[in-house]
């Protein structure tokens, strides 16, 4: 029987038509796009198509997107970029708790090269402190980096209230919507963010390309330095068949938005549904008014949430405890901690993301495996 993958939000299988576009593009357009000869103009022509696309998802303009190497490299663009450009006494960044590693990790580089931080607490549904967020907001702000929509528990940030406060104290707006791109619709003009990131693998495309936004005239210095590629943000060759194949993901995901997500989303409660009907001990972690349609993250309390995991893996069925990234270690999400769970209940939470693939049977079967897991685990724990 096939393993029921439910780990979408590490990562998602490639679309077939995604991968025939990048197959295409790599026999048409093997040229180098900076080469003035006709081999180079084509492999152009298929990069401003695939950049066209990437923009239409989130309703930016064309010149707007860079091209990256990913999600990871199109935070890190946006935080070290605006935080190494900035001037004077306006250096400080003001970022949350619950970011992806992504964001903290630069920000955090940062503050040991001395740039002063503020990491903004969360309640208990991984949404930020309203009244932390507006007390932050100070003249010596210069960026405030805060997710659309969380990879751990869905919860979605308001981000209309982020750039509120950033708009009273003059700074730029950052979001990290690596996990929101295809999930939930994107206006870049309507949020009035200045930069936001996403990332190809998420949503059916190839891995290791991604973007970020650029609004016009945002202050800020490129990561690696070298040839004019990318409005000089990102220099390099650029990577032809995989920007390629995420503008192909991207045009999928923007025809399929609506209906992908209302049926994941009744798969996905259908699945809670059940778990919590089932099994005693459960709760959900996040905020169940708010979250993203696919993410289901649960507390089994009192089991170990990586003993659930690998117990389910051999039964056929593929979840995680956390961020992909960070699910090797021991130590609990921190997106958990940050919302106030103990490190027990933390470490006993598994994360169910649900996606396009998933059917009526899986869902079938992933309650009979998780509640017969469970079972199992609890009788082992006597
Ligand atoms: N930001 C968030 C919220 C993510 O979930 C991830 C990946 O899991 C990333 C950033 C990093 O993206 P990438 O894997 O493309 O480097």
């Amino acid at each position: 029987m096939n393993t029921i993958y439910a780990d979408y939000n590490a990562t998602t299988r490639i679309d077939p038509e995604v991968r025939a576009a990048m197959d295409e593009a790599m026999e048409v357009g093997f040229g180098n796009p900076s080469s003035i000869h006709r081999a180079g103009q084509a492999a152009r022509r298929l990069i401003d198509q695939a950049r066209a696309r990437v923009a239409r998802l989130i309703n930016a303009a064309t010149e707007e997107i860079v091209f990256t190497s990913g999600g990871t490299e199109a935070d890190n663009l946006a935080v070290l970029g605006v935080a190494q450009a900035a001037k004077g006494e306006r250096r400080r960044v003001v970022t949350s708790a619950v970011e992806h590693q992504a964001v903290l990790a630069p920000c955090t580089f940062l503050q040991e090269q001395g740039q002063p931080v503020t990491f903004l607490p969360v309640d208990g549904d991984g949404k930020i402190d309203g009244a932390a967020l507006e007390a932050a907001a100070k003249p010596d702000v210069v960026l405030m980096s805060v997710m659309l929509a969380n990879n751990d528990v869905g919860t979605v940030q308001p981000i209309a209230d982020v750039v509120k406060a950033a708009a009273a104290c003059g700074a730029v707006v950052h979001s990290d919507a690596v996990q929101a791109a295809g999930k939930l619709p994107i206006d870049v003009n309507g949020l009035g963010v200045s930069l936001l990131s996403f990332s190809s693998h998420k949503i059916h495309g190839p891995k290791g390309v991604g973007a970020l936004y650029v609004r016009r005239k945002i202050p800020m210095v490129p990561l690696v330095h070298g040839g004019r590629q990318e409005r000089l943000l990102r220099p390099g060759t650029e990577n032809v068949a995989g920007i390629v194949g995420f503008g192909k993901a991207c045009e999928l995901a923007q025809a399929r938005l609506a209906s992908d997500s209302r049926r994941v989303a009744s798969l996905r409660d259908r699945f809670e549904g059940q778990i919590l009907a089932n099994v005693s001990g459960t709760r959900i972690n996040g905020n169940v008014a708010n979250r993203l349609a696919n993410t289901s993250n649960i507390a089994f309390v009192g089991l170990d949430g990586e003993a659930i995991t690998i117990n389910l893996d051999m039964a056929g069925m593929a979840v995680s405890t956390g961020a992909a990234c960070s699910s090797a270690d021991k130590t609990p999400s921190h997106v958990l901690v940050a919302m106030g769970q103990s490190a027990a209940v933390a470490r006993s939470s598994v994360r169910f993301s649900f996606g396009r693939d998933n059917s009526d049977e899986d869902i079938e079967r992933a309650v009979d495996l998780v509640v017969r897991t469970v079972k199992l685990l609890r009788g082992a724990n006597r």
